[in-house]
């Protein structure tokens, strides 16, 4: 979107992973003042590459946890683009809030962890948290011009992932290749995982759930394999308003950083006469038991819907590297869940507690797991 609108965005600052070769290609495209990476030793990586290119226009370096805060909370930007993966966004998140930033947030987990803790502050800080994921953009797209108190029900839509149509049986056995292969969009690992397990719809239940202030017991979810229609409102006259669209996450990211206004992108346009048929199917939860056990997160609330996503966080990155199966990947967040003591109104500290040791007590369970295979 930057490289599209060169003349409306500029990239002040950015974060990145570990991936050094990436980041200096976007330092010498989009030059940010400002950048952040993992550790040490890739902060050193970027320096050779970005010298090796002879970039003259060199940004400050930061690494570790606290330098994406930093780069979050920049004081020359006005808006922060949330899209780490898992709960490693919240702190980061939250400083950019704190700075009186506006968040395009693709990163769901932030809200899954600290919903309560997050809307309050963007609240307090007049900040607007502006939906990426494509759902949530869909459902803050067909509430424009509405009246909130008029809203019924939340319909959030799943594609099914590649396991739609497979059973349970055929699922027990199936690898981190075939999860990968997501017949719609293309993400990252972590999140094609979770699509498959539909983990991933859960987490955004809980995401819409925080994001819209809706009850958890109006929202249903919707398996929409051809996924044009990215998620609807029902109203209280009986009107539904979908929003529809080709599966492109420009789209959504559009969106949030030109809202209220809409920009014209060239990428192409939905061609319904070509897809002829929109189908609708509820969601079997004996074949997927993650929705379930994200419902029953949110329902219990406090860190539960943390230790949940810390859990399934440690249980997707053992299914990639093959140390368990699909079916223990819900297996073993339900054990942890069922050993967590929530308490009541949890502070910032006790959330970050519960996933440290959520994330313990799922590594101890999928140890004990693979010894067994
Ligand atoms: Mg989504």
């Amino acid at each position: 979107m930057v490289r599209q609108f060169p003349d409306r965005f500029e990239v002040v600052a950015l974060g990145a992973g570990s991936n050094a070769a990436l980041l200096c290609e976007q330092i010498v495209e989009f030059g940010p003042r400002l950048v952040s990476i993992k550790d040490a030793q890739a902060a050193s990586h970027l320096e050779d590459l970005l010298s090796a290119k002879r970039y003259d226009r060199l940004p400050e370096i930061y690494y570790g946890q606290e330098a994406h805060s930093r780069v979050a909370s920049c004081p020359e930007s006005d808006m922060l683009v949330s899209a780490m993966v898992g709960a490693a966004g919240l702190l980061p998140t939250l400083a950019a809030i704190e700075a009186g930033k506006d968040i395009a947030l693709a990163n769901k987990e932030t809200l899954v962890a600290a919903g309560e803790i997050v809307t309050a502050a963007a609240a307090s800080n007049n900040v607007k948290i502006l939906p990426v994921d494509s759902e949530h953009s869909a459902i803050f797209q067909a509430l424009q011009g509405n009246h909130r108190h008029t809203l019924d029900r939340v319909l959030l839509t799943a594609s099914g992932g590649p396991f739609f149509n497979k059973s349970r049986k055929e699922l027990e056995t199936v690898s981190p290749e075939a999860a990968l292969c997501h017949p719609n969009w293309s993400m990252g690992p972590k999140i094609t995982i979770d699509s498959a397990t539909l983990m991933n719809k859960g987490l955004e239940v809980i995401e819409a759930h925080w994001l819209f202030a809706v009850p958890l017991d109006r929202i249903s979810v919707y398996i929409h394999p051809e996924s044009v229609v990215h998620s609807m409102v029902e109203y209280i006259d009986g009107s539904v308003i979908a929003q529809m669209g080709v599966p492109d996450m420009r789209i959504p990211i559009a969106y949030a950083l030109s809202y209220p206004e809409r920009l014209p992108t060239s990428y192409p346009k939905l061609d319904l006469f070509r897809l002829q048929k929109l189908s609708f199917y509820p969601p079997d939860e004996e074949k997927f038991p993650c929705l379930r056990l994200a419902f029953n997160a949110c329902r219990t609330g406090s860190t539960m819907p943390g230790v949940l996503n810390a859990a399934n966080e440690v249980a997707v990155h053992a299914f990639l590297k093959k140390e368990i199966g699909f079916y223990d990947i819900p297996c073993v967040i339900d054990e942890v869940m069922a050993c967590h003591n929530p308490g009541a109104k949890p502070d910032l500290e006790t959330i970050l507690k519960a996933d440290t040791w959520a994330r313990e007590e799922a590594s101890k369970i999928i140890d004990a797991r693979k010894s067994k295979r």
